[in-house]
């Protein structure tokens, strides 16, 4: 997971307006219990309807993140996209009755995450032992504290604390580690469950999907070709160390800097993988 900047998106001129007129509630506040009932039927009924909105910004989001997912930072070449309700906008699985969902951010775009459908779309997929792995994020929405869920438009989304890392939050995409054999892993390494950090990276591992089993040799193909990199690069800087006027050696290294760079750039498949990777490596005199 990468930090996606969404403040330098460029929506279509009228869409907000567009969005606006569908949604309407800037009177739910007035409006009696048996009207706000009424009003959010209404409005999911619309959100049923009018899912293009969304599906219009799909290649605008996509283009934030060069057509990776904002979750798991893959291609996922064949497989469909989604635009995902980042706050869910027909219902919440915690929640199984007295809540409908974040409905007044169905067409709110900073709501909107670009996700390939093994994050969003829940499924169980049979791996190579023959063991299950679940996950997909689907309509969960995990908090820290149920006290400070939002109902309705009028409550504070402040002082709700998500469980689910956000890719556009720059501090949330820092709790994610992987291991060397390819697994997502949180980044603090303590299993003590009154780390919010650690807790918080466990629930979006599992909802994510991360470790779905089509993820992991893609993560360990990239820790063996960092590995062989590092290998190389030491070779070349130690013969460089021995004369610095070698100027195959110099060539070498610089070749061998700019095929890790390559892979922790931005447009680069699973690049923070390969950061923690290469920050693994940092200052190891050997790697073996
Ligand atoms: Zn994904």
């Amino acid at each position: 997971m990468r930090y996606i900047n969404i403040e330098n998106i460029e929506l279509p001129k009228d869409w907000e307006e567009r969005a606006r007129k569908i949604c309407f509630f800037d009177d739910f506040d007035t409006l009696s219990q048996e009207e706000r009932k009424e009003r959010i039927k209404t409005i999911k009924g619309l959100i049923e309807k009018n899912s293009n909105l969304w599906s219009e910004l799909k290649p605008i989001l996509a283009k934030l993140s060069y057509q990776k997912c904002w979750y798991c930072e893959m291609t996922n070449l064949g497989s469909n996209n989604d635009v995902d309700h980042f706050r869910p906008k027909k219902r919440i699985i915690e929640l199984k009755e007295g809540h409908d969902g974040y409905w007044w951010l169905a067409f709110e775009w900073r709501n909107y995450r670009f996700s390939c459908e093994h994050c969003n779309r829940r499924r169980n997929v049979e791996t190579e032992d023959g063991s299950i792995s679940s996950g997909g994020k689907w309509d969960n929405f995990p908090i820290l504290d149920e006290d400070n869920r939002a109902f309705l438009p009028s409550d504070s989304l402040e002082k709700e604390h998500p469980l689910l890392l956000d890719p556009i939050n720059p501090l949330d995409v820092e709790l994610l580690w992987f291991d060397d054999e390819g697994k997502a892993v949180p980044r603090i390494s303590v299993p003590d469950q009154s780390s919010i950090e650690y807790r918080r990276a466990c629930v979006s591992i599992e909802l994510y999907h991360l470790n779905h089993p089509l993820r992991i040799p893609e993560r360990k193909k990239i820790y063996n070709r960092i590995k062989r990199l590092v290998l190389r690069g030491n070779r070349h800087y130690k013969n460089l160390v021995l004369n610095w006027a070698n100027s195959d050696a110099q060539e070498n290294l610089k070749d061998t800097v700019i095929d890790l760079k390559d892979l922790i750039a931005d447009d680069a498949e699973l690049s923070a993988t390969a950061k923690a990777y290469i920050f693994g490596f940092r200052g190891k005199d050997s790697v073996d």
